[in-house]
């Protein structure tokens, strides 16, 4: 199976480059650049010699060749849609139906015939209502599209159509779910898919104990359509079948060691939008376990964190990565933040560590082993349970307040 799995990423990698290069300006000029011949690229390995496009950098390729940086491999009246993300970004979305591949993610998570399915995320400009709309009709589910409406009237039309499902963020769904309950006519959803926003632990546990929401999460973006989704074993995110996943250190763009934090580099055979070596700016890492689903191939170990959430402290940059490869490991930490914090001229860098139930930790120790990653020793300050929030970013820079 592991090499079935392998060989498929082998070819869609070989595809794309050879269709992008023939119909994408913006492949063919970076394969250029690099040297790289088309038939040099036989499989994902070949991919290591394209150097990565950032998604930072669409901006300027489509402000300079609008409205696609010479990135759309058809001609731009056979579109279906034009959406416009922040950024700002043109996204294409071509005519085909369920154009962003969520389709896989919602059967994952249990949607198919018969479900009556809220979708919150919004239809106007930006592609998300539409991303998600397209997944929920091929998988043969009715959908309310209730967009970005106000709560109050999402509630209602729930109600009023009897749904057994939701779609959107999952902060949207609690205030759903809570709204409905205070009014005593509880929503009737069995299950939702929610992507765009963390879920943090303590908010799927609310989610699922709470109101009986079976809650599965899809990794997705605009301009790649579905990139990971969950298995009922709710462990990671394995790799939508369509596109090769690289996670590559930012910076020399090498790849990652299993567990250890990269970005996530996405190539997608899309005939409207080919990509080659899209660098989503997102963070994830490796799990090379088999998954007990059965599926093939390794899981990317949920979202990490945002390339450039780097930080400057006395010279040298820390990233919240490091700090994952310096305290991940401990099993006496259960939470952790690092702040950078100003006394007079000087940066100070502290890093806030929970324990674990029933555990110590050993602060000196622990003030040792990131200074051997991040190259700065940081004051370690073991803080009472439950003082960090669970969404909690990892690092903060709070010399700006
Ligand atoms: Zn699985």
């Amino acid at each position: 199976m592991r090499e079935d799995w392998s060989e498929l990423q082998d070819r869609i990698a070989a595809l794309t480059v050879s269709y992008g290069a023939q119909h994408s300006d913006e492949i063919e000029r970076r394969l250029a650049r690099a040297g790289v011949r088309p038939a040099d690229v036989g499989g994902v390995a070949d991919l290591g010699a394209v150097p990565v496009l950032a998604k930072d950098e669409l901006p300027e390729l489509q402000a300079a060749d609008p409205p696609f940086g010479g990135m759309l491999a058809v001609a731009p009246g056979s579109l279906a849609r034009i959406h416009r993300s922040p950024g700002p970004i043109n996204d294409p979305q071509g005519t085909g139906a369920d154009f962003s591949r969520l389709r896989t993610a919602l059967e994952a998570a249990g949607f198919g015939p018969g479900d009556v399915v809220l979708n919150s995320f919004s239809y106007h400009l930006t592609p998300g209502g539409l991303m998600l709309d397209g997944g929920l009709r091929a998988a043969g589910c009715v959908v309310i599209p209730g967009g970005s409406s106000a709560i109050a009237a999402q509630t209602e039309a729930a109600l009023a159509a009897g749904a057994t499902g939701y779609t959107g963020i999952p902060q949207v769904l609690l205030t759903l779910l809570e709204r409905a309950e205070e009014s005593g006519r509880p929503l009737g959803f069995a299950r939702a898919l929610v992507t765009g926003a963390a879920l943090p632990p303590s908010l799927r546990a609310r989610l699922q104990d709470g109101f009986g929401v079976d809650v599965y999460q899809a990794y997705a973006a605009a301009d790649t359509g579905l990139i990971g989704y969950e298995c009922a074993e709710k462990d990671g995110w394995h790799v939508a079948p369509e596109v090769v996943v690289e996670v590559l250190l930012p910076g020399d763009d090498r790849p990652a060691a299993e567990g250890e934090a990269g970005q996530v580099v996405v190539t997608s055979p899309n005939e409207v939008y080919p990509l080659v070596r899209f660098g989503t700016g997102d963070l994830s890492a490796w799990n090379r376990a088999p998954c007990l689903c059965g599926r093939p191939g390794p899981r990317l170990a949920g979202f990490l964190g945002r390339v450039g959430e780097g930080v400057k402290v006395r010279g040298m940059f820390v990233h919240p990565r490091e700090l994952a490869v310096a305290l991940g490991p401990d099993p006496a930490v259960v939470r952790y933040q690092a702040v950078v914090s100003a006394e007079g001229a000087r940066d100070v860098f502290t890093v806030r560590v929970e324990a674990a139930a029933g555990r110590v930790i050993d602060a000196a120790g622990l003030a040792g082993r990131i200074r051997e990653v991040v190259k700065i020793r940081p004051a370690v300050e073991v803080v009472p349970s439950g003082t960090i929030p669970d969404e909690a970013r990892p690092l903060v820079d709070a010399r700006e307040e």
